[in-house]
């Protein structure tokens, strides 16, 4: 069997760093089969958090949820394994903490609906384009 390797971008949000997290999200990924290929902590701008979740901008959470992405540091993470965007999405578990299964990150760690400590890119096409919207090519490794 050919196995194809994806990437995909996580970022641990700013409730996770806050409360010192950012290993614990790592090692549950690392855990579930994927391997970090980039990382970087940064605090985003509003600007960088408006562009990044654009796809929101008409929903009533959109304001909310840029102040908390800019409120604390974020680790953007490149993260590469077999299918690893639905990889990824499962290990995360579902948006809601209360409705996510056990095991998952966001059933383990996640406070709200809102500060649900993990970002995930929910389709492989939408991965290629958060990838480049924090890492330049130059810093990826083959
Ligand atoms: P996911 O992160 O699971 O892909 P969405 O793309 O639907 O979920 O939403 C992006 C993020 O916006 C969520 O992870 C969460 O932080 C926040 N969010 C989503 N829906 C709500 C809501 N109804 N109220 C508050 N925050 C929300
Ligand atoms: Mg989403």
């Amino acid at each position: 069997m050919i196995v194809t390797k994806q990437r995909t971008l996580s970022i641990v949000k700013p409730d996770a760093t806050k409360r010192n997290l950012t290993g614990s999200v790592v090692a549950m990924l690392e855990a579930g089969g994927l391997s970090v290929v980039a990382q970087r902590r940064v605090r985003l701008s509003e600007a960088q958090a408006r562009a990044f979740y654009a796809v929101h901008k008409d929903r009533p959470f959109y304001e909310a949820l840029v102040a908390f992405m800019t409120s604390e540091p974020v680790v953007v993470q490149v993260l590469e394994g077999e299918d690893a965007v639905k990889k990824n999405r499962e290990i995360m578990g579902a948006t809601d903490p209360k409705e996510a299964d056990e095991g998952t990150i966001r059933a383990a760690l996640g406070m709200s609906l809102e500060a649900n400590s993990v970002h995930g890119s929910d389709s492989p096409e939408n991965a290629e384009k958060e990838i480049a919207f924090f890492f330049a090519g130059c810093e990826l490794l083959d």
